[in-house]
């Protein structure tokens, strides 16, 4: 992981300025038989783990459309999030910073506007921009739509809202209306069905309609986590197959969006991204949901690319981060990145040349309601050593993750010297990360927003934010 200073860190206006299309110039371009510069289409499936998908080992075929991208294109087995849950991680994909680095780590903090965002990026090189996303934690009002000619957030209806077909449609119609229009165009799609609530899907049988023993479909997550530690084998697999039917019909849109984009001739053209921002947890440490732990099943995540400047049929076990997502598709594009990303493109390795990734790093800084379980985690993955430290109780866990990929067996006491190496990596991490951080902007939670956050089993009520009272509630999506 290279580092900057603070000072060469921070994305300026003026550096957007400079931004421009390498392919535009005469320093242009890595690939001289292409005659037009690359469309990109971004998916990102928000609580995705990379688990529940077939082409990464589930038995259920979950993931059709997106396997059948993983084969024509590259698939990441080790791939990372910045965070472990969606604000600070979508943040760290659109910017290319870490959430030390970048401050939108809790549900008052906004999306700087000082960050610089892909969409910033290619609107100044000349593409048409859209941004479609289902979650308001990912929309105007934290400072998510910045950069785009076009923003739709009207399937940002809530967690009981099945929004997949809505967020395909808009992208889809959009497309209709820009792609192969003189311009390359830039689609960042952001679907939301996979997470809580879990919704069944009469198209796919893995679970029934009704439920199952105390689990409704649609539960709130609160009303679940009552029963956390009361669940049968049964119930448990019951949620589980609810998720995998959200997985599946996410996975329909994609492959619709897919189909489109061959009808319309681009596909050959566009470069095409899946990841998802963060996991899901179903007690595989005693605990439900996101947000609260840095384990696998809620860090790892998918990542897929397909098209050019990707070799296909490469399958990459290297660990990495999807902090490098940025910087690689600007450097698959041709596009110079603006100062400041400290984590490396992963371009080498789509193209299947010999690199070294460097350490994949995750962070969380949050509290959630009732006491339950605040966290302020951080983590490194350094090719099979996985270290996580909380910092509040100063625990520190250790895994091998070639031999206990499910981090059962903490080997920290064991193995002293591996801690303190990661430890320092760690902490030089969050050092230059922090000491690049941009200029924090809070915003006041509404009465509503509120309301919202707490469904999603995401923040208290008053207790854990006794400011917040006098706030005047505003109309939520
Ligand atoms: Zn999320």
């Amino acid at each position: 992981m290279r580092t900057q200073s603070a000072e060469r860190f921070r994305p300026t206006g003026l550096l957007l300025a400079l931004v421009l299309p390498l392919w535009a110039g005469s320093c242009s371009n890595s690939d001289p038989g292409r005659s037009s510069p690359p469309n990109l289409v971004l998916i990102v499936v928000d609580t995705l783990r990379a688990d529940h998908l077939s082409s990464y080992g589930h038995t259920r075929e979950t993931s059709p459309a997106l396997d059948a991208i993983a084969r024509e294109g590259v698939r990441f087995e080790a791939c990372r999030s910045t965070s472990s849950w969606t604000m600070p991680s979508v943040a760290s994909l659109i910017t290319g910073l870490p959430p030390s680095t970048h401050g939108a780590e809790n549900f008052q903090r906004l999306l700087p506007q000082e960050a610089t965002t892909l969409a910033e990026v290619l609107g100044g090189a000349g593409y048409r921009t859209a941004g479609v996303v289902s979650h308001t934690l990912v929309g105007e009002r934290y400072g998510y739509d910045q950069g785009y000619g076009h923003f739709s957030e009207d399937e940002a209806l809530g967690s009981r809202h099945i929004s997949t077909p809505g967020v395909t449609e808009r992208s889809a119609e959009w497309l209709r209306a820009n792609a192969g229009v003189e311009k390359p165009f830039f689609l960042f799609a952001h679907y939301f069905d996979p997470h809580s609530d879990y919704l069944p899907h009469k198209d796919f049988d893995w679970a029934p309609e009704q439920g199952l023993g105390r689990v409704r479909p649609g539960m709130a997550f609160e009303t679940l986590r009552m029963h956390i530690d009361e669940l049968n084998d049964e119930e448990l697999d019951y949620l589980t197959s609810v998720y995998d039917e959200e997985i599946r019909l996410t996975d329909r849109g994609i492959g619709e969006l897919m189909e489109l984009l061959e009808e319309m001739g681009v596909a050959d053209n566009t470069l095409v991204v899946i990841t998802a921002d963060h996991g899901e947890e179903f007690l595989d440490h005693g605990w439900w949901g996101h947000v609260v732990a840095l384990y696998d099943e809620v860090v790892r995540v998918p990542l897929v690319l397909r098209g050019p400047g990707v070799q296909p049929g490469l399958v990459v076990d290297q660990a990495v981060s999807n902090l490098s997502l940025m910087p690689t598709l600007l450097e698959l594009l041709d596009l110079k990145p603006p100062v400041g990303m400290p984590a490396p493109s992963l371009a080498p390795l789509l193209r299947g040349d010999d690199f070294d990734p460097g350490p994949s790093f995750f962070e969380v800084e949050v509290d959630l309601r009732k006491g339950a379980r605040g966290a302020r985690l951080q983590g490194v993955v350094r090719g099979n050593q996985k270290l996580i430290r909380d910092s509040k109780t100063g625990v520190l866990q250790l895994f091998d993750l070639s031999q206990d990929p499910l981090e059962k067996t903490d080997l920290s006491q064991i193995q002293p010297e591996s801690v303190a190496e990661l430890l320092s990596l760690l902490d030089d991490y969050l050092s230059h990360s922090k000491a690049a951080r941009l200029e924090v902007q809070d915003m006041e939670l509404s009465g509503d927003e509120r309301s919202e956050l707490e469904d999603l089993g995401y923040i208290g009520g008053d207790e854990d934010q006794p400011d917040d009272k006098s706030k005047q509630p505003s109309k939520v999506k």
